[in-house]
């Protein structure tokens, strides 16, 4: 079998169209019941992939890119080669390590690789070939984008990315607004990347505030937007200026501020621009909020330009008051289990840990994750342990099992 597939491996590249391996199959039905399937897929057949298809290239040039957060991500650029049915001229070398531990320099013969729809890869460099004319790369030290001012890249700790932060060069902006207006954040129905794109480039979007001050006459004069797609674009707009808070904090794209952590803080806030005067114990005194993000967005509403673009957002009619979305559910005081704290401990066989601290918090209960005194009613399953020993010595903890707190709850 390896050798049929081998030879097969040597013939491909006189196929008409690009294979990347082969599928084993066992044939008889039997054996095909006797071997059975995984849930994902039949344990009779299984894929066997060729070696990823490598070519040497020349590295030319290198170019920034700049992501929403401002990570700057550099792209090599190599005199076009064709490999596994395309042409490949750009790479991404991810970050400036990537550079160092593969000792690239422009002007250097390199090998690339692609293994079917993989994106491409430089392997290596070779530094047997070079003439003495190779130019070492250095990474830049200012935002590439940015041609107003001198925005110095910056790099914390444990982070492989240099970034421009909080810069206000057009890219980071453009790739702010396009995640603005995605599914992922202000869903603004209809209203995809092409047109951020194509609003940027004539002047219109500069930072997200523009989004809800478009001229929608302009936009219905340019070729390709008929009157009805104008009219359901300013409708989606309309829309997503209603939008919790939530979904407007998460699609300000600030480092480290992700779709839970943003959920977490506009709970905590009436109004967004309150959390100009938050300082780092505030936000951390949030469950599941941690300092990297709490200095990040504590950063990010110590600058007055992302304020003065908040305001202007407001005067355009977006939300930025906590809606009922928004609030944390609110329990009666009545709620069986209101203002008591609860603790799950040991295997429950009735029902999944989660949904059991689901449904102690509906019902009032506030869940702690350790044994203190602070802790009220500790519920414990099979195979209870060491949560269970402390609680029984502690001997101010109501002790229950899974029925009890079941039987409570309804
Ligand atoms: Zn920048």
């Amino acid at each position: 079998m390896i050798k049929f597939i081998r030879d097969w491996e040597i013939k491909r590249d006189d196929f008409a169209y690009e294979i990347d391996g082969m599928v084993v199959k066992v044939d008889k039905k039997e054996y095909q019941e006797k071997c059975g399937s995984t849930a994902h897929h039949p344990r009779w057949a299984t894929a066997f992939k060729f070696k990823a298809k490598q070519a040497t290239s020349i590295l030319r040039d290198i170019e920034y890119q700049i992501g929403k957060v401002g990570s700057v991500t550099p792209v090599a650029k190599i005199d076009p080669v064709y490999l596994a049915g395309v042409t490949i001229s750009s790479i991404s070398l991810h970050n400036d390590d990537f550079i160092r531990a593969k000792d690239l320099r422009l002007g250097d013969t390199v090998l690339v690789e692609r293994a079917g729809d993989v994106i491409p890869y430089i392997v290596k460099s070779f530094p047997e070939l070079r003439k003495g004319n190779e130019l070492e790369i250095l990474f830049p030290k200012f935002c590439p984008a940015n041609k107003v001012e001198e925005v110095a890249l910056i790099r914390e700790e444990g982070e492989a990315a240099w970034r421009c932060a909080n810069c206000t060069c057009g890219e980071q902006n453009l790739q702010k607004m396009i995640f603005h207006v995605s599914k992922e954040a202000m869903d603004i129905d209809g209203f995809g990347k092409s047109y951020v794109e194509k609003f940027h480039q004539l002047g219109w979007l500069k930072d997200i505030s523009d989004i809800y001050n478009l001229d929608y006459d302009k936009i219905a004069g340019l070729e390709g937007f008929g009157a009805r797609s104008v009219e359901n674009l300013q409708i989606s707009i309309e829309k997503a200026k209603k939008n919790p808070i939530q979904k407007l904090l998460h699609g300000l794209s600030i480092h480290h501020l992700g779709k839970k952590a943003s959920k977490l803080i506009a709970r905590e806030v009436s109004h967004v621009l309150d959390l100009t005067s938050w300082d780092e114990e505030k936000f951390t005194n949030i469950k599941d909020i941690g300092p990297v993000v709490a200095r990040n967005v504590m950063e990010y509403f110590k600058n007055p330009v992302n304020i003065e673009m908040l305001r202007k957002m407001e005067t355009f009619g977006v939300n930025l008051t906590q809606t009922e979305e928004d609030k944390p559910v609110a329990v009666s005081e009545d709620a069986p289990l209101f203002g008591k704290t609860i603790l799950f401990t040991g295997t429950l066989t009735t029902m999944d840990r989660k949904i059991a601290q689901e449904l102690a918090e509906k019902a009032g209960a506030k869940v702690l994750s350790g044994v203190s005194s602070q802790l009220n009613i500790l519920v414990a399953g099979e195979k209870a342990g060491s949560k269970l020993k402390k609680a029984q010595e502690l001997g101010t903890v109501e002790i229950w099992d899974e029925e009890k707190f079941a039987g409570k709850i309804i």
